[in-house]
Formats: C-alpha cells, structure tokens, sequence
C-alpha cells in the first residue's frame, strides 16, 4: 500500500492524492504528526478528509495514510462519568499529555485498558446466543448495571464463559458460530456515523419526567421523543438543558457540548460532578457521560461529536435503559457542516448551508427514539433528543429552526422578553407545543391524577384568555373589564408567576414532582372557581385579592415535596376566607 500525499490544505480541509485504497469515511493519520482526520469526499484518487486537530503548519507533500477503518467509537464499562472530545478522545488524558490546549495526533484509548472490571456472567455454557443477548454485566458503579451484550453479527453456542475480574480486552466468553469460534470482550467498536440496530421502533408513550412545571405539564417530551429549545442569547436554553441533564429521570445522560463558548463547558465540566442526585444521594455524573466541543476547539470534530453522542446514546438504549441526549447547541453544529461544505466548495443552499442539512439532521433525530432492542428478551430501550438552537437574533425563520422544526414534535420556545422580565423558564406558553401531550394525557391520567388534562387544559384556557383580555385592556384599559375578566387576568397571572416561574438555583423550586406540580395546579384553579364565586356574589375583586391565602399560595412552590400537605390546608384557608367574604357582603 502506497501512501497518499497532500496536495491542498484549508483550515480543517485538506485534500490527498493517490488515495485509492482508502473508502468514504475511513479514518486517516496525516503527515508525521499522525493527526486524525475522515475521508468525507473520494474523486478518483484523490480524498477530501476534515481533520479533526489543528491543522496550522500542514503542507503539500505531507503524506497520508488511511487506517482502513471508520469513525468508531468505543463502548464498555467505564464509559460513565467520562468526559470526551467531539472524537471520544478522554478530556483530562489530553489535557494533561498536552497542557490545557489539545495538542495533535495524541492516541488516547477512550477507555481504560489496565482496570479491571467485575464481571458476572448471565448465561452458562451451551446456551444459544444471538447478537444483542445479555451475556452477563458489570456493576460499573453503585447505582448502574451495565449489561454487557453480544456483540452485532455473533450467533451460536457459547463454549466458555468466565466470572471474575476482567478488563474490557479480556475475553470473557466464546461463541462458536457458523463462522468459526468468536471471543468476547467487555468492549465493543460502532462506526458513529451508521445507526445501531434494533428490531422494531415503537410509539412514545410515557412522559420524560424533568421535574420543570411549563414542560411537565404544559409540553411534555415523551420518553423516545424528539425536542427543541430555540431562543436568541441569553433566553435560558443552556440553564434549560442543564435541568434537563440534572433531573430528567432518564438512566442515562449524554451530554454534547457542541460550540459553545469554552467558559460555560467548564461550567458544566465543575458542576455536574457535584451535583447530587435526591433520588440516589449519589454524584449525577455517575450516570452521565460528557462530550465537550467548545467553540475553541477543532471546528470537524464538532461536525463529528453528536455522532459520537449518539452512538453512545444507542449503545445504553441497546442495554434496555432510558437514555436522554441533549445538544447544545446544534446550530452550532449545523455551522460546523457549513464551515466544512463551503470549504469542499458543494453549491451553497440558503444561508450558505449546504442543501443536505435537512436530510443530515433528520437522520441525527431518527436515531432517537423508544425501541425493542435486539436479543431474545423483550427489552425495551429508549433515546429521547432534547437539542438547543440558537438563530442568529432569535429569528426562527432561519434554515437551521425551520428545518429541525419540521422533524421534532416538541417546540419549547423562549422568548427573549420573557428572559427581559427574567420570568425563568423562558418558554412561551402561547407559541410552544407538544405532539405527545394526546397520547400522553393516558399516563398521567393513570399516574397522576385522573383530571389532569383538565387541570391542564383549564390552566392553558386561562392563558389564553389573558391574552385576549391583554388586548382589549390595551385599547380601553383595565376598567373595562368586568370582574369576572379581572378574575381571570389575576388567575393567568398567577398561574404565569407562581406556577409557570421556576428559579433553577432554587433548593426547593429547581425539581417539582407531579404530583406536586399537580396538587399546586389545582389549588390554583380551586382558588379561582372560589374567587369566581365570590365575584358572582358581588364581592370586590380588590377584597379577593388581599386573601392572606392568595398570598400564601404564591409562595407555594416553595412547599417541600415531603410537605404536600399543606396544599390542602392552603385550599381550605382560601375556602373559609372566601366564605367569610361573602357572608360579609350579605351582612
Ligand atoms: P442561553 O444558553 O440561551 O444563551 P443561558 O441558559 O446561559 O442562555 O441563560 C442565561 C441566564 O439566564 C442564566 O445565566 C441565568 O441567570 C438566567 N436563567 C435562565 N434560565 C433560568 C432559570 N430557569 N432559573 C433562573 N435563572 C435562569
Ligand atoms: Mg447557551
């Protein structure tokens, strides 16, 4: 084999000659500083390849050599916790082979290869095995099991399996398939930019829980579902994916840090190891793994790290866990491919992006998703897609909003005046939708509360109705209003500031469980319903509005999960405060 020379070199672009034994998407080491690059244009012998490091002082000449072997990734114990750049190379290795700034061409394992894991088998000898069967796990750390499966394209009997201390290079069993006997390891290799198999895909059905009341209630995202969080700079969409990645009660989080600037990366990079799960009492992390691209970093391996991302996503959905991935953000992604096509010099579509990014992002969400996994059990796994887009001044008519809203069905819009008011979460009760909340209303009926799509539908109502109401206030002002409409604008008010408003840097209010997120709903309309009543019997609505309870309830939220209680006595002071009103006015 021949190697192939350099001929062009254009920021991460460079372009190689005599390439004929190399295919579309092998992985190449370039010149002698061995830097990693991927073959994503092939013209006779001559490959375009995005160099995934810094390319300043590359030349013509140089040669290059292809590995033979695709972008993979690699999966095992161990995964958990890690922290990696955009090509799954270990942050903390890189940074202390090469000083804070990734230095080029270093080879990093992504997992460790000398530590030993405990593995316990699930099945003995002679038993039959087809690829994705749970051969034994590993208890990778105190609150996961990480099942180890039989890898892609093995079936057979398996002629030894071992139990003890293994690393993820031993071999821990043999299968003697129709192709001869095939060891197995802890570890298994999946080219990122190619799907894991599954046998079926399934409807979404039940709620990614996220502990945040405007998407909870308002615009849940299903377990398997797809969601976006637009917003101009400064809206909350990092804060946002960052409650996500804290309290989402999936099994397994991934998180991409794609673009953005590296200050807010190295937040995530401090906080997330101290954060600590109620539910465990345990660091989150040991449920999470962290892929960070920041802006100053090599702008291909961006283009690369949500494959990354999700092929790590599938390899624990393929265990039968639930698996929540967030981007942040894929525009900048989408800014990447665009950096990178202009300089392939493709024609350019609008804006410059390049006419596959439609195509390329609905493949990115299509992997997401609630599926039977392979393997003979009826294992269940699942991705939900959960990607921050940032339009340049918040203009959702750009190519990269209005292409990723035609494929996600869950829209959580932020709006920059809401972020002005600092009303936080900035989600737009008015613009943001869910197409899960039909076939969702079922489980929470079963779950929650069996009135909840009323309560919700009720709380939406009166928001609704505010914002008409907003508009004749507007034109004739507040005195127009009848009190039944003054009522009402109270009420959506008081559902917008007490309910919809949730401080993420609050102890209490950054988690609000349903059932608390329900119980406060409903006192919230009960008080109205009470307050309406009121006004029928001409009470004014000023007497309504200084209630002790009125004020008690806006402070509700601060109420402690192990306090539920206190919603009912609230509603009763409310009730008895309301009675003692109108019998007042009938004095
Ligand atoms: P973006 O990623 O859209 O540029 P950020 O997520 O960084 O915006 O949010 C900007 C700021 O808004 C945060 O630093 C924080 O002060 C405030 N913020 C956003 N969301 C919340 C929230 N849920 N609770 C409290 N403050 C918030
Ligand atoms: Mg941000």
């Amino acid at each position: 084999m021949s190697d192939g020379k350099i001929i062009k070199v254009s920021g991460p672009l460079i372009v190689a000659e005599n390439m004929h034994d190399c295919k579309m998407f092998d992985v190449v080491r370039v010149s002698s500083k061995n830097l990693i690059g991927e073959v994503i244009e092939l013209r006779g012998d001559k490959a375009s390849i995005q160099v995934y490091e810094e390319t300043s002082g590359l030349g013509a000449g140089e040669i290059v050599k292809t590995t033979g072997e695709p972008l993979s990734v690699e999966l095992g114990p161990g995964l958990l916790e890690g922290m990696y750049d955009g090509i799954q190379r270990p942050l903390d290795k890189l940074l202390e082979a090469s000083g804070d700034r990734i230095s080029s061409g270093v080879d990093m394992p992504a997992l460790n290869y000398e530590k030993l894991w405990d593995f316990v088998p699930a099945l003995k000898v002679g038993d039959k095995v087809v690829s994705g069967d749970i051969i034994g796990s590993v208890q990778e750390n105190t609150i996961f099991n990480h099942k180890i499966l039989v890898p892609n394209g093995v079936d057979g009997k398996i002629l030894e399996i071992k139990s003890g201390q293994f690393t993820v290079k031993d071999a821990i069993a043999v299968v003697k398939t129709s192709k001869g006997n095939k060891e197995i390891t802890m570890m298994q290799k999946w080219p990122v930019r190619k799907g894991r198999p599954y046998k079926t895909k399934m409807s979404p059905n039940k709620p990614l829980i996220s502990g945040q009341r405007v998407i909870d209630t308002f615009f849940p995202v299903a377990k398997g579902g797809c969601a976006c969080v637009p917003g101009p700079f400064g809206s909350g969409k990092t804060v946002v994916q960052h409650q996500l990645a804290k309290w989402a009660d999936a099994d397994i989080i991934v998180y991409v840090g794609c673009g953005e600037r590296g200050n807010e990366m190295t937040d995530v990079l401090n906080e997330f190891p101290e954060l600590i799960d109620p539910k465990t009492g345990e660091s989150l992390m040991k449920r999470t793994v962290l892929i960070a691209n920041t802006s100053d970093m090599p702008v291909a391996a961006r283009e690369a790290s949500i494959y990354t991302g999700i092929t790590i996503a599938e390899y624990f959905r393929d265990q039968g866990y639930n698996v929540a991935i967030m981007a942040d953000s894929s525009s900048r992604w989408a800014e990447a491919l665009r950096e990178m096509s202009g300089r392939l010099e493709e024609m350019p579509g609008e804006e410059g992006y390049p006419a596959y990014l439609s195509s390329r992002l609905a493949e990115y969400y299509e992997r997401a998703g609630i599926v039977k996994t392979l393997g003979t059990d009826e294992r269940v796994g699942s991705i939900t897609a959960i990607s921050a887009v940032s339009p340049p001044g918040g203009d959702l008519s750009e190519p990269v909003s209005q292409a990723t809203l035609r494929i996600v069905k869950v829209f959580w819009g932020l709006s920059a005046s809401l972020a002005y008011k600092r009303h936080f979460p900035a989600i737009d009760w008015l613009t943001s939708y869910s197409l899960y909340d039909d076939r969702l209303s079922d489980w929470y009926k079963e779950n929650v509360d069996e009135n909840w799509s009323t309560y919700r539908g009720r709380a939406l109502k009166l928001l609704q109705e505010e914002a008409n109401l907003d508009e004749i206030v507007r034109l004739v002002g507040v005195d127009a209003l009848s009190p039944k409409d003054r009522m009402i604008m109270e009420t959506a008010k008081s559902i917008r500031e007490d309910y919809l408003h949730q401080d993420a840097f609050h102890e209490v209010d950054t988690y609000a469980t349903l059932k608390k997120q329900c119980t406060m709903l409903k006192l919230i309309l009960e008080a109205h319903d009470l307050a309406i009543k009121a006004v029928e019997e001409d009470v004014e609505v000023d007497e309504i509005l200084e209630l002790p309870a009125r004020e008690a309830i806006s402070r509700s939220k601060y109420i402690e999960e192990n306090n539920l209680a206190k919603f009912d006595e609230l509603s009763k002071q409310m009730a008895d405060e309301i009675e003692t009103l109108i019998s007042e006015g009938e004095l």
